[in-house]
């Protein structure tokens, strides 16, 4: 794997020590900040491959500051995933548009974590670290795009096996058509939303040959939810 450059914007000194080592641990190389203005030098210096951002930051907020690297054409390539807190930060966080191309809820597990960042690396062609996906018997090997349902392999398209890929590390949230839209298909994709609706069909076909298309759910009114637990 090519280096991979996270930059880290924490203000909590001990959260951010430990994404750094955990980070680390994963083979990331990591630089960190305590807030925006130390967060610009750090880019001046050298650009990131993905910024790790927490949303509450002394001075300018990391949603703020998401929002206007979105609109900065130096900075408007770099994938941003925001750390939230549970509860309020996170239901805001679901239904804004926040400039960033993820968003993981504190606290999260270091596996959790790396997942994530994986899949967003991946999704911006800068390939991250191949780490298998799985929830209750659906294994998914982001490397090869393969999936196995109880051990069998599975015939997945593209576009389903990023949509699969997707619910599987976003599990038990609601997500509108438009939200994945933007992120299974990319930002500045224009696909109508009815896209959305073909292809959880096909998956829910798949799944439903080993039972398990109840897990996708669809909930009248806002999108979909992956769900782990759908009895
Ligand atoms: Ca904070």
């Amino acid at each position: 794997m090519a280096n991979v450059d996270i930059l880290v914007v924490e203000d909590e000194t001990p959260i951010r020590e430990m994404l750094r080592l955990v980070l680390e641990q994963a083979s990331f190389t990591v630089r960190t900040a305590p807030d925006v203005q130390s967060a610009l030098k750090a880019l001046e210096t050298r650009l990131p491959d993905l910024i790790l951002l927490d949303w509450m930051l002394p001075g300018i907020s990391g949603i703020d500051w998401a929002e206007k690297l979105r609109h900065d054409t130096t900075y408007s390539d770099i994938p941003i995933i925001l750390l939230t807190a549970r509860g309020e930060e996170e239901d805001k966080v679901v239904g804004l548009d926040t400039g960033a191309d993820d968003y993981i809820t504190k606290p999260f597990s270091p596996r959790e974590l790396i997942a994530r960042i994986n899949a967003v690396l991946r999704r911006f062609g800068k390939g991250g670290k191949p780490v298998l996906i799985q929830v209750g018997g659906i294994v998914l090997d982001p490397e090869q795009h393969r999936l196995h349902i109880d051990h069998k392999p599975v015939e997945l398209s593209p576009t389903e096996y990023r949509l699969l890929e997707f619910f599987i590390t976003h599990p038990d949230k609601v997500y509108s058509r438009t939200q994945l839209l933007d992120r299974v298909w990319g930002r500045n994709t224009y696909i109508e939303e009815r896209t959305v609706d073909v292809h959880i069909r096909r998956l829910r076909k798949i799944l439903a040959e080993f039972g398990r298309d109840a897990m996708i759910q669809t909930v009248r009114g806002f999108g979909y939810r992956f769900s782990t637990q759908p009895h």
